[in-house]
């Protein structure tokens, strides 16, 4: 018997509501199995526009709190990611607290997708930051709620190389709107975070001739882009303080925050990373007084959904990777409404995606 706890959490009722109310989230579900060690949050932000479709993170949180607050966050941003986009997706999100290295094996997947299975299919997972497809292929024996699961299962795969791909046109598209080209040949990008993304985002960049710095906490991802791509590896923090031309962090979120946009030295700042801007309303704006373009995360990292969309659809990659391309027409777009309004971008990106889901709901409500 699976057990399904909608419960309160260490930090206290109230702080549930508040958080969940600051987002207008849907439907929040905990879901704890002793016998496994599981503990995940399945938050559901939005299903106007179809199911809330989003990866599962598995991450050593340090509280439930930060598990909760990521969550909500995360799922929020796949509801804008999904509009912009223009797929029929609502956004949600699933996050399993603790050590992905350690903790995680079949019966802990399996048992998640048995909650998975129990929202019947107001709630599609794939793949995130510590799971892989393997896990999905886990879920999958649970579930047919479940995207992202490899090739040799009909699926599409890893979709990093298709996140990496959109960023890479969305890098190029905000050089255009920088530079008056999209031209990368000589232009210094600073990359954060080399990991599935960031690996792949190299690579493009370097075939178009970029000159590339990289930086990561893992040695052995910066001694492969230096060997094989030829990138220039900058330690510690230092690439807060590199002059460059475009910052891309491919890392984790709250990257852009009141210690990091002082020390910025970047035109434009464009990066697959979800939730970069620490405090949108804040972060956003200092941003644009700065000088420095930002290409609002939930658009130019929207490859990954846009790949395991077109699993519903019959998957294929090509596709996939031509509907990825109009992230730079988008973010053109972006870039034009937020000058025309004066505000900043990932505010203007909001706005459109908003402006989406709330159409989209009045033709529903109609006979
Ligand atoms: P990943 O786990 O493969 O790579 C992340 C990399 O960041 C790792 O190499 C890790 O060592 C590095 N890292 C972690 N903390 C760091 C720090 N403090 N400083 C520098 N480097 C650090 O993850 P990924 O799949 O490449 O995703 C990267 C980001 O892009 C995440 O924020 C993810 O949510 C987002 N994203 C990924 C996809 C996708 O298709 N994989 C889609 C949309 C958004």
């Amino acid at each position: 018997m699976i057990e399904v706890k909608e419960a309160q959490l260490a930090t206290g009722t109230s702080d549930i509501f508040n958080q969940l109310g600051t987002h207008d989230h849907e439907q929040v579900l905990i879901c704890n199995d002793n016998q496994t060690g599981l503990k995940a949050i399945i938050a559901i932000h939005n299903s106007v526009l179809g199911p809330g479709l989003g990866g599962t993170r598995m991450w050593n949180y340090k509280s439930e709190s930060e598990a909760i607050n990521d969550v909500l966050r995360l799922s929020r941003g796949m509801t804008y990611k999904a509009a912009i986009s223009g797929l029929n997706l609502g956004g949600a999100k699933a996050v399993i607290i603790g050590d992905a290295n350690t903790m995680k094996t079949e019966a802990l997947m399996r048992r998640f997708g048995r909650f998975v299975n129990n929202l019947g299919g107001k709630y599609i997972t794939a793949e995130d930051v510590g799971t892989t497809t393997k896990d999905m292929e886990y879920v999958k024996m649970e579930t047919d709620h479940v995207v992202g699961l490899p090739e040799s299962r009909g699926g599409g795969g890893d979709p990093s190389p298709v996140t990496a791909y959109g960023v890479y046109v969305g890098i190029k598209a905000s050089a255009k709107k920088i530079f008056g080209s999209d031209d990368l040949s000589g232009k210094k990008i600073g990359v954060t975070g080399i990991g599935k993304v960031g690996m792949h985002l190299v690579k493009y960049l370097h075939k178009d001739g970029a000159n590339v710095m990289v930086s990561d906490i893992n040695e052995s991802a910066l001694l492969k882009a230096h060997k094989n791509y030829g990138a220039t590896v900058i330690e510690g923090d230092g690439m807060f303080d590199a002059e460059m031309d475009v910052f891309a962090p491919c890392a984790l979120g709250a990257i852009l925050n009141d210690e990091t946009i002082g020390r910025l030295k970047t035109k434009i700042v464009a990066g697959a990373a979800n939730n970069q801007l620490a405090i949108e309303h804040i972060h956003g704006p200092m941003l644009k007084e700065k000088g420095i373009l930002y290409a609002p995360d939930f658009l130019i990292n929207a490859g990954g959904l846009i790949n395991v969309y077109s699993e519903h659809t019959g998957y294929n990659r090509e596709n996939a990777m031509r509907d990825t391309e109009k992230i730079y027409d988008t973010l053109l777009e972006i870039y034009k409404t937020a000058d025309r309004e004066n505000i900043h971008t990932q505010a203007a990106a909001t706005e459109l995606a908003e402006k989406r889901v709330n159409d989209i709901m009045q033709v529903k409500s109609k006979i």
